[in-house]
């Protein structure tokens, strides 16, 4: 019964986003703010859009840590909204895209947004998981044909399918070293620091893009279940290499952005993917999320 439940909330999403792209078509520029698979912020002279490949619920069954009691408190229906999703950041230098997800609808999101794949100069990747590197690639060849790859060099040492889909961008991929987050990480190009937020994948790393006095932090895979790690960041997931370092970096990382008023986005978060976290005084240590609007 729950299954099926769920099979038909998937297809209501589906739906959702396929009367979402219809309409994006039919009036480009105006609705994309408010659909289901594209949310858009500037920050400073960047414009920075989410670009959803899946809005979902997910279950209990990936969570480590947590305590019967809180579960019963933050996920009483036993599901959580989560998403798959991947950020395109429009700069003066090119388009950059950060992450690909399974490289099923990012690029029609993109189109939506007027970039083709062909136009995207620069690719950042938060770690070696297929849901943010399946898309690099596309029939055998560099799904980004103009695009100049980026991963940290300890991810791109860990995973064989990451390097067998990188080393597709033949000469213009570029292993890194990310900086360290209290040091604001290390400028890898105008604009775009990597910062090391290693646990989820031995080499996860976050990229903090600047312009104009304004930032956005977009974390990768920092949270899986908002709807808990939020409130209790100590809360890791079966898809964490190391859980107790990831807990540890998502720990720092949330007072970061609390602290700084940096306003965040992450490939798990659900729609509209980005907002900004403040200290949640119900749960000491905790925090809350607060999503964008329009
Ligand atoms: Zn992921």
């Amino acid at each position: 019964m729950q299954g099926v439940k769920l099979i038909m909330r998937c297809s209501a999403v589906s739906i959702v986003l396929l009367l979402s792209a219809a309409i994006a078509l039919l009036y480009p520029g105006r609705l994309f703010a408010s659909s289901a698979a594209v949310f858009t912020v500037k920050v400073g002279e960047l414009k920075v859009s989410m670009l959803s490949e899946a809005q979902r619920e997910s279950g209990l069954d990936i969570l480590i840590g947590a305590s019967s009691a809180d579960v019963a408190k933050f996920i009483p229906s036993e599901k959580y909204p989560s998403a798959v999703a991947a950020y395109l950041v429009e700069s003066p230098e090119g388009a950059i895209l950060v992450d690909t997800g399974f490289g099923r609808e990012i690029d029609r999101n993109m189109e939506y947004l007027g970039v083709s794949a062909g136009d995207v100069k620069t690719i950042l990747i938060t770690h070696a998981h297929g849901d943010h590197i399946g898309g690099l690639v596309k029939g055998g060849r560099a799904a980004y044909p103009n695009a100049r790859a980026v991963i940290s060099r300890l991810d791109y040492e860990w995973s064989p399918q990451a390097r067998e889909h990188i080393e597709k961008y033949d000469g213009r991929f570029e292993a890194i070293t990310p900086g360290e987050l209290g040091a604001g990480g290390v400028e890898i190009m105008k604009g775009v620091s990597a910062i090391a937020a290693y646990g989820h994948t031995p080499g996860h790393t976050m990229y903090l893009l600047e312009s104009e006095g304004e930032k956005l932090l977009i974390w990768g895979d920092l949270t899986h279940a908002m709807a808990i790690q939020m409130p209790r960041p100590g809360v890791s997931v079966t898809y964490d290499s190391d859980p107790v370092a990831a807990a540890e970096v998502r720990a720092s990382v949330l007072k970061f952005a609390s602290d700084g008023k940096i306003p965040v986005a992450g490939m798990h978060v659900a729609y509209p993917g980005i907002g900004t976290v403040e200290p949640d005084p119900e749960n000491p240590g905790g925090y809350k999320f607060i999503p964008a609007s329009d």
